[in-house]
């Protein structure tokens, strides 16, 4: 198997008196093939943690490999071939695309960082990525004010395509679309998957979006993995980590797009302070005993596949 990202220890802390841990030693990997989701409730730490993987950040410790290379101490120069393989998705995608520019014009500029083609070839490359995400290549011609907001979206995964990455981190690629049209992008990223060999580390807050494109799962609480599996069958009855319970306990079966992580706990804002020593989710946590304020639960391996750092497991 071949790894795109691991991490060991990777930490990233924001502020000089008021430190947020923004992410707290994540020792994480992503296996060509195996999209990764990670999952979390706002301010978790996801889309620092892709921000660090991506070079767009530097960690304040722990170390990354990205596609077997040590990101340590890489200049932007080294780090640029690499941005070929690593491409990613943002939430609102209107504003990835430049309102001076057309779509066409947009996608190959990308394509042109990296290739050398003749005006034709980047003509039929456009139309190429644009039909590969099922819109009509005639959208070229137009501004990224007269696309809808699924049209928008597909654009911006036909962009992210161009350059046939090994990895696409999608950062909750559908919470700002409507409910009708997620599922459609949602299939449209697994077909991608399917037919060209893309791994995500898909970003969401959306559990029911989890097995239906990603093999693996990663849960963060406040910058830490709390959980971890290295697949997503039957998985809300596999999580045992007291807040992935919490997380799958609160989608109602009917229909799981109804509700959120965000929505997930009630929980007294006093109790998501971050904690300095022990478990951080002992403030939330219904088991939480002595031994969860003094020790932070090491992550253990309690089946096959799957770790859970809580010191019940
Ligand atoms: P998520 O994507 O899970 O919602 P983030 O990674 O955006 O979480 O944020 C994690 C924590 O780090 C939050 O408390 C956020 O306020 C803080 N944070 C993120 N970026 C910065 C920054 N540039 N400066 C200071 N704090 C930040
Ligand atoms: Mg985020």
């Amino acid at each position: 198997m071949e790894t795109l990202v691991r991490t060991e220890g990777l930490t990233k802390h924001y502020g000089i008196k008021h430190i947020v841990r923004a992410v707290e030693d994540v020792s994480l990997h992503i296996e060509r093939g195996r999209s990764l989701a990670l999952i979390g409730e706002s301010g978790s730490g996801k889309t620092t943690f892709a921000r660090l993987i991506s070079g767009l950040e530097k960690p304040t410790g722990g170390s990354i490999e990205l596609f077997g290379k040590s990101m340590d101490g890489m200049s932007e120069k080294e780090l640029r071939p690499m941005r070929r393989d690593l491409q990613i998705v943002f939430q609102s995608s209107g504003g990835v695309f430049d309102p001076g520019y057309t779509i066409g014009e947009s996608i190959r500029e990308v394509l042109a960082n990296y290739e050398k083609l003749s005006a034709s070839e980047y003509e039929e490359r456009t139309i190429e990525s644009l039909r590969r995400v099922g819109l009509d290549p005639s959208l070229r011609l137009r501004y990224v004010s007269q696309l809808s907001g699924g049209q928008c979206q597909r654009a911006n995964i036909a962009r992210a395509l161009v350059l046939a990455p090994k990895l696409v981190i999608c950062d909750e690629p559908v919470s700002s679309l409507d409910y009708s049209i997620r599922k459609q992008i949602l299939e449209l990223l697994r077909e991608i998957q399917d037919r060209y060999g893309v791994t995500y580390l898909l970003i969401t807050h959306d559990l029911s979006n989890v097995p239906y494109v990603c093999q693996a799962v990663a849960i963060m609480y406040q910058g830490h993995v709390v959980e971890y599996l290295d697949s997503t069958e039957r998985i809300g009855e596999r999580v045992t980590h007291p807040y992935s319970r919490l997380l799958y306990r609160s989608i109602p079966a009917a229909d799981p797009r109804q509700r959120t992580i965000a929505e997930a706990g009630d929980t007294a804002a006093d109790d998501m302070r971050q904690v300095e020593t022990g478990c951080p989710f002992r403030l939330r946590c219904p088991h939480a005993r002595d031994i969860c304020a003094r020790e932070k639960p090491a992550s253990v391996m309690t089946e096959p596949g799957h770790m859970v750092a809580c010191h019940r497991a």
